[in-house]
């Protein structure tokens, strides 16, 4: 549980653009969100066809299976539209392509997942991956960290933007394909990373099966996502005229709860060996309020930096009510 983070030195020009960022999410958003919407029948986890509302936005809503108890955007933008997005869009890559916290984040954000990552893998085989594949790579910070351990590293990205500033800042060459259609591969990794990724994609199961595919039998995947049950998701539906990240359906299409990325992991045939329970729960919490209240100096304390945020993090972390979690699985025999 829990991941030291100083959010504030890789956010700071979010905290200062909050109302800006909002004016920009709602226009990318109502744009995706203005045709061809499809209607999502069955459980994208369990193909359950029972649901409750859980979170009305002005453009679509929030779902919850009553089966696997899985969250995820009903109406939703067709593959084709969010493909495209994804693959053409500069605004939505930005938060991830500025210049001046690329290393930071590598530091602050890529290392602790390697790491993690690591630990998991050589607790599970006692030696080090012989390969790794990251998926969504965006641009390309993982990979990054992945050479600079010494570690030989492939990442794939769909965005061109992404896979330009890795080129550019790291000079990582992605490859810049679809996973699903990509058939250059060469080779099986021992480890295959998603980091945010499958909550993009209107099947995640589909990209969780063609990785299995892709991996050595004596592999392992790690999958981070966003979790529904955390003080993030009650902030914001609270606040939910005023989101940028979370319960964002730009991004998230898909919000899970331990039992459905259980779901899914079983369903792709993949032994849970591990997890990791962290958030920026806190940091939503503040921001909101600041923004709510107009009272932007609540952020600029260093009590609220680097007191209150983190001890109220660590402790949302251990009860498990944080807003991210990983998990790493072994293909069941
Ligand atoms: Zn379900």
């Amino acid at each position: 549980m829990g991941k030291p983070i100083n959010l504030f030195s890789l956010k700071s020009d979010i905290i200062e653009k909050f109302k800006e960022k909002l004016v920009i999410n709602k226009k990318i958003r109502d744009k995706l969100y203005s045709k061809n919407l499809e209607e999502v029948s069955r459980c994208p986890i369990c193909e359950g066809s029972q649901f409750n509302p859980v979170l009305s936005l002005d453009i679509t809503e929030y779902i919850q299976c009553k089966e696997c108890t899985h969250v995820f955007v009903n109406k939703r933008p067709t593959l084709k539209v969010f493909k495209e997005f994804y693959s053409t869009n500069e605004t939505y890559q930005k938060t991830y392509t500025d210049k001046k916290n690329a290393m930071l984040r590598v530091e602050q954000v890529a290392m602790p997942k390697l790491k993690w990552a690591i630990r998991e893998f050589q607790r599970e085989y006692e030696r080090q991956p012989n390969s790794i594949l990251d998926v969504g790579a965006g641009s390309g910070h993982f990979i990054h960290a992945c050479r600079k351990m010494g570690y030989r590293a492939n990442g794939i990205e769909i965005s061109k933007t992404g896979c330009q500033f890795a080129k550019d800042i790291f000079d990582v060459e992605l490859i810049n394909q679809d996973i699903l259609q990509c058939l250059e591969f060469q080779e099986k990794y021992d480890l295959i990373t998603f980091w945010g990724v499958i909550e993009h994609y209107n099947y995640p199961i589909m990209l969780l099966r063609r990785a299995t595919s892709l991996l050595n039998k004596k592999g392992m995947i790690i999958v981070e996502v966003p979790r529904w049950n955390c003080l993030s998701t009650a902030v914001q539906q609270l606040f939910s005229d005023s989101i940028i990240r979370h319960l964002d359906p730009l991004g998230h299409l898909h919000v899970f709860t331990d039992s459905s990325l259980a779901t899914a992991f079983e369903k792709c045939n993949l032994n849970i060996v591990g997890a990791w329970y962290f958030g920026m729960d806190c940091y939503e919490l503040i921001l909101q309020l600041s923004n709510f209240f107009n009272a932007k100096e609540l952020l600029k304390q260093d009590i609220t930096r680097e007191k209150l945020v983190p001890y109220l993090q660590e402790k949302a972390d251990m009860v498990k009510f944080s807003d991210e979690i990983v998990l790493s699985g072994k293909l069941s025999r």
